[in-house]
């Protein structure tokens, strides 16, 4: 991942913190502390490959804060992964919580690998073995991973499965997106992505955009397909849809089931023969109500923000916006939903399989979604009413929310010694 300043999310992350600290009167003890990550942990991952050779990847696992609670986030599997973005990502977890009001800290976890190039049996041997490396600060009331980029629920079957052994018996509450057949929840993957099409459909009925239909999506995985599914069901015209390799693209709206269906059988949604193939340079600055950055982070940047044409942000992936591309999104008038809001659904869910787990007593898929709508409408309306009342933007108005709660939990606690 390139590190210029400014355009690095853990640059992003410290940057908007500072901003919140200044709004918000911040004691300077509590953002000093708050600008450090409370643990980090790089590892090593011997792995012996299938054809006999080792390679040794790099691992990390980062808490940020534990205050209001255990510290939960992903485990991500990308070449890209770096400690500063591990890092950053585990802040945002904090806040995350806070915004929902959710009783965790924030976390992230990373190996820099290719899982693309990577067999099943070479990324049982890399989960397992980085399982292990981590060991000592995972746990139920510790920290939870759950999956993220290039992860699944196999992959915390895994996690599950290493820990447990070391223990001598089964700690299904160490992960959340377990299976069902092993302690997870019903609803639980396709929880972010409805978690983004409630805040979206909030986000509408606020601005009373009843025609605001034609959508894009960045990002066909586990976050923006299950979007983009549930709302072509709802009848969104989806236009454009992003892969890594490419973009697909049709003015009247792309037939999701067919898509899909074609996804299956290629492995791929290019050369979909209903659509125009663009790149996803081109995704991002085409005409549409609402853009759905479901991929990565930096992907909206100074370079295409002015560029950028629809009313809508719903920030799907985490960081996708870089600062300076948000100043240009504000002055344009575009409506963000700030990804620690827009995205919270998967963390909301992984406390609803830790609860259920720790209880033994599992609910059915229409309760975890009516509990899921149920707290990411009050934390999009809590976020909106401050963003109203301080005339500022959506994101600021999360932050100030989010950075407010733990000030509040960390002042109440009080400093050791
Ligand atoms: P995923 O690996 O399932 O999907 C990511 C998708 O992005 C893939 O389909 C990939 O092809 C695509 N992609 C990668 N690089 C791209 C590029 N340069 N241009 C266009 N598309 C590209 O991951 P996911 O779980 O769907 O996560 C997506 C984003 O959502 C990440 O930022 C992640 O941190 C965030 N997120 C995920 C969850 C969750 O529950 N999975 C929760 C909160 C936030």
């Amino acid at each position: 991942m390139q590190l210029n300043k400014g355009e690095n999310l853990w640059e992003t992350v410290l940057q908007q913190l500072d901003e919140t600290a200044k709004r918000i009167n911040l004691e300077s003890w509590i953002h000093k502390k708050l600008r450090k990550s409370k643990r980090e942990l790089t590892v090593s991952i011997p792995v012996k490959m299938d054809n006999g050779s080792v390679e040794v990847f790099t691992g990390y696992r980062v808490q940020h804060n534990i205050t209001r609670g255990p510290a939960k986030g992903g485990i991500r599997y990308s070449p890209e992964v770096t400690l500063d973005e591990i890092k950053a990502l585990a802040m945002l977890m904090t806040w995350k919580c806070a915004v929902v009001n959710i009783p965790y800290g924030g976390a992230k976890g990373g190996v820099a690998c290719n899982p693309f190039k990577m067999s099943a049996e070479e990324l049982e041997r890399l989960t397992r073995r980085y399982t292990s490396e981590i060991l000592p600060v995972i746990g139920p009331e510790k920290d939870i991973p759950a999956p993220d980029i290039s992860t699944d629920s196999q992959t915390m079957a895994w996690i599950m499965d290493t820990y447990s052994i070391d223990k001598g018996y089964s700690v299904p509450g160490v992960v959340t997106g377990k299976p069902i057949a092993i302690g997870g929840s019903e609803g639980r993957s396709e929880a972010t992505g409805r978690g983004v099409v409630y805040t979206l459909l909030n986000t509408l009925k606020h601005l009373n955009l009843i025609e605001g239909k034609k959508v894009i999506v960045q990002g066909y995985g586990k976050v923006g397909s299950v979007a983009a599914n549930l709302l072509f069901k709802e009848g969104y015209r989806i236009i454009g849809v992003g892969e890594i390799d490419g973009a697909v693209y049709n003015a009247d709206g792309l037939d999701i089931g067919r898509l899909n269906k074609h996804r299956k059988k290629s492995g791929s949604i290019v050369k979909f023969k209903e659509a125009d193939s663009i790149t996803n340079k081109e995704l991002l600055q085409l005409k549409c109500d609402i853009l759905i950055p479901a991929a990565l982070e930096n992907q909206i940047t100074k370079d295409n923000a002015s560029r950028i044409k629809a009313k809508i942000v719903v920030e799907a992936a985490n960081g996708p916006t870089t600062p300076k591309a948000d100043k240009i999104l504000k002055e344009k008038g575009v409506f963000v939903v700030p990804d620690i809001l827009a995205n919270a659904g998967g963390v909301i869910v992984s406390y609803f399989e830790w609860v259920q787990g720790l209880q033994s007593y599992f609910w059915s898929e229409r309760e975890v979604n009516l509990k899921l709508r149920d707290i990411i409408t009050k934390a999009f309306y809590k976020v909106l009413e401050i963003s109203l009342k301080k005339k500022t933007s959506m994101r600021e108005a999360a932050y100030s929310l989010a950075v407010n709660k733990v000030a509040e939990a960390t002042r109440i606690r009080g400093l050791y010694p």
